[in-house]
């Protein structure tokens, strides 16, 4: 069959692609089938953009869009008098409160099951490590003798829904329970000690925009505490609560790659970032309803495998096998073995609807996406 991107291996051969097994034989099936993957979509966008590749473009406001020439055979000033040291800074600030949101919305989504936990308005969860509850209860300064597990979790919520934005001043109660005493001492002297997460991500926004803080040392240390706010609270939070709802993970040996999809099972690949719902695909797949039900098609059981972070969080608390990185999605589907992609978020490329509606597993995922 002739070959629809003869070009990729002209330009880039497949064996320089990857070094992971199985890549370059799967780019070749995805160029026989006419599927484009990010590795094609990439070089598509070769060159790119020399401008934004330096951050030195800037549309915060509608006097532009900006751009800086740095090579000085152009602008040095966008419209506002903004120079290159500030619209690089403020594109940072920018990609550094993304990051921080996507961090922190995984970490609210996880205290949102709990407090659902609490209120008994969440049947299918459960405290599973009460001890990690009970430390992270300590440090933040919550009673725990003599009480039980949902008493705690009822006095450890409202602390850590104010993590995210509380009335008063003072720093995030994680980082001060947490954080080496020394280190925050640091902190406290550069004015970096983050207030409360949602606050630091809406300042992030305000502070760059037109007219607001052009000081590219000012921006670079909100920056820090933007980064603090998520790495203290955000992202500590989502892990100490995953292992308090699904198990503090302990080293285990597994298998890797997407030789772990079987011939003869239905595969699901579980993908994204948060174990809220992929702990529950990979309890339902193990029922004996669902084996049950996965023979009477003729198949021996349903194999779920990970992807990306989701899969991460599985195969470090269950051992179930991860079928690999951000960039193996489109791949899985492309072996033609997988039946079903159960997304939650980040990660998920908008191109793996396409793909997966090239195969058999198109309209579960889709169905899926539009809930
Ligand atoms: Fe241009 Fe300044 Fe507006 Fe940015 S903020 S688009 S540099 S005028």
């Amino acid at each position: 069959m002739a070959k629809r991107y003869e070009y990729l291996r002209f330009r880039l051969p497949t064996k320089q692609v990857s070094i992971t097994p199985g890549v370059s034989d799967l780019l070749e099936k995805a160029e026989e089938e006419g599927i484009k993957t990010a590795w094609h979509r990439w070089l598509e966008q070769q060159p790119q953009c020399g401008f934004g590749l330096l951050g030195v473009c800037c549309r915060n406001c509608n006097m532009g869009p900006c751009r800086i020439d740095p090579f000085g055979y152009g602008p040095t000033r966008g419209t506002c008098g903004a120079t290159a040291d500030t619209i690089v800074a403020r594109n940072l600030l920018r990609m550094i409160a993304a990051g921080a949101a996507a961090h922190s919305d995984h970490a609210r989504d996880i205290v949102r099951v709990l407090r659902l936990l609490a209120e008994g308005r969440a049947p299918g969860y459960r405290i599973t490590d009460s001890e990690k509850l009970r430390s992270v209860a300590t440090s933040l300064g919550v009673p725990v003798e003599g009480r039980d597990d949902m008493e705690i979790l009822k006095d450890v919520l409202p602390i850590l829904e104010g993590e995210f934005g509380k009335p008063n001043e003072g720093p995030l109660k994680l980082l001060e329970a947490l954080a080496p005493k020394k280190r925050v001492k640091v902190w406290e002297k550069l004015g970096v000690v983050p207030r409360a997460i949602d606050r630091e991500i809406c300042e992030c926004m305000h502070r760059t925009h037109v007219g607001v803080d052009a000081d590219p040392t000012s921006l670079l240390l909100h920056g820090v505490r933007t980064a603090l706010s998520d790495g203290w609270s955000g992202s500590m939070m989502a892990t100490l609560l995953s292992d308090i709802l699904f198990g503090t993970p302990k080293p285990i040996k597994a298998v890797a790659n997407l030789g772990v999809l079987k011939e003869e099972s239905v595969n699901i690949v579980v993908h994204g970032h948060n174990p809220v719902l992929s702990m529950k695909v990979v309890e339902a797949a193990m029922s004996d309803e669902m084996l049950d039900y996965a023979k009477q098609f003729g198949a021996r059981g349903v194999n779920v495998v990970g992807m990306c972070c989701t899969g991460n969080e599985i195969l470090m608390r269950l051992g179930v096998p991860i079928a690999g990185n951000m960039l193996m999605q489109e791949l899985a589907i492309i072996t033609g073995a997988v039946e079903a992609m159960v997304v939650d978020y980040q990660c998920v490329m908008p191109a793996v609807v396409d793909v997966a509606g090239c195969y058999h597993l198109g309209s579960v995922l889709r169905r899926y996406l539009t809930l």
